[in-house]
This record gives structure tokens, sequence and C-alpha cells, in this order.
């Protein structure tokens, strides 16, 4: 047990470990896998695909090329960050009770305004346009 354990401390001695594409590729896999079964029937390229995205997050994991890893992590998160943004402006809106986040419709800056003013007139921080949104 004592071996096993030395070796599978040296053996994940700089490991790449998980980052945010791997917890994706895994959340990807799961959603695949479940819904081939009730759309695809089980079709045998779905299930590759499956197995393919999942061999991709062992090999990240288990990778010691951090350098690599990080810049492919990076990649993503730069591709994904107007769908990140999105969302997490819709959850701020649904958090804070008093305020609204609006996005410039110019400049796509983020505007936090006091919620329950009625109509109001904002001007963006940093480009100065001005646009009329429901607090
Ligand atoms: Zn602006």
């Amino acid at each position: 047990m004592n071996k096993f354990r030395n070796w599978l401390y040296r053996f994940m001695i700089g490991r790449y470990g998980h980052d945010k594409l791997n917890y994706f590729l895994i959340i990807v896999a799961m959603i695949v896998s479940i819904t081939s079964g009730l759309f695809f029937r089980g079709n045998m390229y779905v299930s590759l695909f499956v197995y393919l995205l999942l061999t991709i997050t062992l090999v990240r994991m288990f990778s010691r090329n951090h350098y690599r890893r990080r810049k492919e992590n990076g990649k993503f998160m730069e591709l994904t960050r107007p769908i990140r943004s999105f969302f997490k402006q819709i959850k701020r809106n649904v958090t804070d009770r008093s305020h609204k986040y609006y996005t410039c419709p110019q400049c796509g800056q983020k505007v936090r305004v006091p919620r329950g003013r009625g109509k109001i007139e904002i001007t963006c921080p940093s480009c100065r346009h001005r646009f009329t949104r429901r607090s």
C-alpha cells in the first residue's frame, strides 16, 4: 500500500491537473452522452466523440507541459469571454437587488445604475454615449 502511494505520489508530481477547459470538456462529454441515447439512438460516432473528449481531458490533466496547457486554456477563456460575460450580467441582474446592469450599445462597456428610478438616460462612463433604459 505504501509502495503504491509512493508510486502515485511520484506519478502525480508536475502533472497539470484541472482547469476551466477540462471542466468544459467533461460537461460537454456528459451532455452529449446523455442526449445521444435520446436523439442519436446510441450512434457509434457520437460515442467515439465522447471518448475522444474524455481522452483529451485525461491527456491534458496528466500532461507535464504546463506552458502549452495554460496557453490552450487561455485561448478557450478568450473565445468564451462574450458568452461568459453575457451570463455574468444576467446573474448580476438577478442577484443585485439595488442595481441594474446594462451594456453600452456603442462600446460594450458594462454600466451599473441604481434600480427603481423609472426610465433614465445613461451616459456611458468610457465613451460618453447616451442611451435610455428602464431602471
Ligand atoms: Zn460606451
